[in-house]
Parts: C-alpha cells; sequence; structure tokens
C-alpha cells in the first residue's frame, strides 16, 4: 500500500541522515514502527444500532523512553497518517529532550455526529482495544484532533476500570479534577509563542509582524491570543468552514467567544462586549495560506503546503504549529525562495512539553503551579531553538533538518547504547 505522508516522513529523515553519523543498523532500524495496532471498535449507537470504527495505534520507537502521543478523531484517520504522526512523535520528543519515544493513535469517525454518549462509548471502546499495550511506562496517550480533556477523562478512567488500580500518567491531557497539570490546555499554542519569541530576531520578525491563521482549534487560538498580547497583528484565521481576512487585525479572543457561541466564524466579530458586525472578507483554506503577510501559521492538518501552491506562498516565515502540514517538495521550494519554515517538531513541541510535566506530576503525586509550567516550558523550548537555529547555521540547511540532525543523534545515542554492528563485531573479529 502507498504510504505517502510516511514517504514524507522517510524523505524528511533521509535529508537528516546526511548530516548525522550512524550506523546502518541504527538508521534501518529507524525506518520502521516498533508495533502497528490496528482494530475494530464496537460502539451500541443510541438508536439501539452497533457500530464498528476502524482504530489504530502505533508505537514508533521507545527508545528514549515511553511511547508518547495523541490520539486522534477524524474521518480520514488512516493507518499511513497514525504511523507518520507516531514517527514525528519520536522525533519530537527527542527534539525537545523530554524522555519519551513516539507513539499515536487514531479514530476513523466524525466525532460531530456522534451523541456525547456515544463518544464516551467509542472513548472507552478504544481503551478496552489497546489496554494491554498502553500503561504509564509503556505508552502514554493524549488528545489530538477533535478529541479533548473529557476525552481522555473517560479513557483514563477506562484504563483505571481494566487495571484496578490508580494510574493517572497512563493519559496526558486529563481534566484538572483528574490529575491533569496546569497549563496543559494552552502548551501547544505558548509553546509556539516562546519559540516564535525566541527566534524572533534571528528570523527577521519585527513587532507588529502580520500572522495569518489557518484552524483556530486549540493550537492556532492560543497562539494567537498570545502572539496578538504580544503586539502581533493577526489579520486572518480560518477553520474547517472557511476563514475571515481583516488587515487591521482581529481580536482573537472576541473571534473564539463568537465562534463557540454561534459555531461559525464568519458570523459576527466583537469589538469589547459588544458584538458588532465589522467589515471583514472571507477567505477559503486555500487563499489563507497566500494572503501577503509576514507569518503564516498552520494549525489545522497536514498536507497544506505543497508543490502545487508553494510558490504562492507569501509569508517570510513559516510556523508549523500542525503536525505535517508542509510537504517534502514544498519545503525544498520555500527554502529556495528564502522563506524560513519553523518545523512542527519544534514550533508544535509545547504540548507533549506538558504532557511530560503532566505525567512527571502524576508519577511525583505533586503539582506545580501554573507560573513553575510556564517558565519550565519556555525554558525547553527556547533552549531547543536557539540550539536548532545554531545547527541550521553551521549546517547551511533548513530548520526542519536541522531539528532532524538534533534529534535522531539523540535517539540514534540511545540505540547505540544498547550496542551495534561494530560493537559486537569488533569483539568477535579480536578472538
Ligand atoms: P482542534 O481540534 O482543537 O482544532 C483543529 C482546528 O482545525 C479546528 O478549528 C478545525 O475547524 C480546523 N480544521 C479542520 N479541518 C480544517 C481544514 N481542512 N482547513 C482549515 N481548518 C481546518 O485541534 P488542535 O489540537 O488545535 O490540533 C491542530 C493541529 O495541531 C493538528 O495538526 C495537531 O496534530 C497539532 N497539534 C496539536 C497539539 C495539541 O496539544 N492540541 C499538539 C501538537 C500538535
Amino acid at each position: 500500500m502507498a504510504m505517502p505522508l510516511f514517504d514524507n516522513a522517510l524523505r524528511q529523515l533521509d535529508e537528516a541522515l546526511k548530516h548525522v553519523k550512524l550506523e546502518a543498523d541504527t538508521i534501518e532500524l529507524l525506518r520502521y514502527p516498533k508495533a502497528v495496532h490496528s482494530f475494530a471498535i464496537p460502539v451500541r449507537m443510541d438508536n439501539g444500532s452497533l457500530k464498528m470504527f476502524k482504530g489504530y495505534r502505533v508505537q514508533y520507537n521507545d527508545t528514549r523512553g515511553p511511547a508518547k502521543g495523541g490520539i486522534r478523531y477524524h474521518p480520514d484517520v488512516n493507518l499511513d497518517e497514525v504511523q507518520s504522526l507516531a514517527f514525528w512523535m519520536a522525533i519530537k520528543c527527542a527534539v525537545v529532550g523530554v524522555p519519551f519515544g513516539g507513539g499515536k493513535g487514531g479514530v476513523k469517525v466524525n466525532p460531530k455526529e456522534l451523541s456525547k454518549l456515544e463518544l464516551e462509548r467509542l472513548s472507552r471502546g478504544f481503551i478496552n482495544a489497546v489496554a494491554d499495550v498502553i500503561g504509564p511506562d509503556r505508552d502514554i496517550p493524549a488528545p489530538d484532533v477533535y478529541t479533548n480533556s473529557t476525552v481522555m477523562g473517560w479513557m483514563s478512567d477506562q484504563y483505571n476500570i481494566i487495571t484496578r488500580r490508580h494510574l493517572p500518567a497512563v493519559i496526558t491531557g486529563k481534566p484538572l479534577e483528574l490529575g491533569g497539570s496546569l497549563g496543559r490546555d494552552d502548551a501547544t499554542g505558548r509553546g509556539g509563542f516562546y519559540v516564535l519569541q525566541a527566534l524572533r530576531e534571528s528570523l527577521g520578525v519585527k513587532e507588529g509582524a502580520t500572522i495569518a491563521i489557518q484552524g483556530f482549534g486549540n493550537a492556532g487560538f492560543h497562539f494567537a491570543r498570545l502572539a496578538s498580547e504580544a503586539g502581533y497583528k493577526i489579520v486572518a484565521v480560518s477553520d474547517s468552514r472557511g476563514g475571515i481576512y481583516k488587515p487591521e487585525g482581529l481580536d482573537p479572543k472576541s473571534v473564539y467567544k463568537v465562534k463557540h457561541e454561534t459555531n461559525k466564524l464568519e458570523a459576527v466579530y466583537c469589538e469589547g462586549s459588544v458584538c458588532e458586525l465589522v467589515e471583514h472578507k472571507k477567505v477559503t483554506n486555500s487563499e489563507l495560506l497566500e494572503l501577503d503577510v509576514d507569518v503564516l501559521v498552520p494549525a489545522a492538518l497536514e498536507n497544506q503546503i505543497t508543490s502545487e501552491n508553494a510558490n504562492n506562498i507569501k509569508a517570510k516565515v513559516v510556523l508549523e504549529l500542525a503536525n505535517g502540514p508542509t510537504s517534502f517538495d514544498a519545503d525544498e521550494t520555500l527554502f529556495s525562495k528564502g522563506t524560513i519554515v519553523v518545523p512542527d517538531i519544534l514550533a508544535n513541541a509545547g504540548g507533549v512539553t506538558v504532557s511530560y510535566f503532566e505525567w512527571v506530576q502524576n508519577k511525583a503525586g505533586y503539582y506545580w503551579p501554573v507560573d513553575k509550567v510556564h517558565q519550565e516550558l519556555e525554558d525547553i523550548m527556547r533552549v531547543a531553538a536557539l540550539a536548532i537555529d545554531e545547527k541550521r547555521s553551521a549546517l547551511a540547511c533548513n530548520m526542519r533538518t536541522a531539528a532532524y540532525a538534533i534529534a535522531i543523534d539523540r535517539i540514534g545515542r540511545a540505540v547505540e547504547a544498547h550496542g551495534t554492528h561494530s560493537f559486537f563485531m569488533d569483539e568477535v573479529s579480536a578472538k
């Protein structure tokens, strides 16, 4: 079966391997997922019928620690996507230096078509299917597209029921009342914002720079909120139905409030406490990507910037909050025309970093104040961003390859610490 997204991931790996010295058997190991679980989840629907939903969990690599990665509910979920996302999680955890490997899960479902009760049964069913292969020291799921803290609460509860233990560290992104961490809700957007601030000078992003954001969910909204508070101008945002564009700048909090009240982005734009209709242009998702802005933030789904539209991207900086929004070919086009892509494996690593903090707090049974979460997150994101920027200069490559080079070196050295071909064969040949 052709796996285009995973091919893209392997091409990124191959590009980075040009800059990292690893042994052949380590490289071979990095090209395969450790385990792929594929299953069907039976759900009793509200009308009494039984419906089966296709589910996946991939554990890509766990050399540096337990597998870690979100669970996605989306009609387009497939094995290629889940495996690629699991691979990127392994890379991402190594980029920010948290002691986890990479995993990912997904269910092929349109959650908007399910009632809350059906959604709960589906979420508990997912855990029934994977309970034997996940755990606080094996594989730790978290939220992703169209899953949230409520879903994580059901899932951790189901795991506790099956194991007859209280093991909150099995899942991160839980509600606070069930062992979640303060600061997890906005961690991905916040992490991306800290990266932007750390690299601001190097990226040539000035105060008041204009930003367009594709995807106005958890990652996109919180990034927009923090960037707007810091003086950047958010000129366009979109969701699955399309977007709005206002060159003078939008107020993300008002747009978010109205979106959630009306379920439509373009319905109303609120100024202060008074909601009023303000002039704005409607844009499609593809038009948004090509707007003349300083920073473009894809924060929705993968494969949005491809060889089809890469030449039309006008932003000088692309900050990838979504996973895999830029194809390998598009990356090359953007690099050759001087567009800097701050890659997903750095820009959206704030989520997994605070997930790591949640896991640490669950294991210790000791909970941190939010200021500590923010400070520790900022420190980790800044250190990772500056190291990657330095590597990019040293290797004269794009930022993605630099990030991969750092991550693969870390994973590779962990793999090689167990012994490699030359380690074992040197001894054999010495006898
Ligand atoms: P979310 O479900 O909260 O929001 C997704 C947003 O994308 C919604 O506004 C939705 O309307 C929009 N969307 C869906 N299809 C779209 C389309 N075709 N065009 C434009 N917009 C579309 O999800 P999220 O958690 O914000 O995740 C967004 C991206 O960030 C995903 O790629 C996810 O893997 C990545 N990410 C999220 C986290 C996290 O902690 N939430 C961490 C790392 C990476």
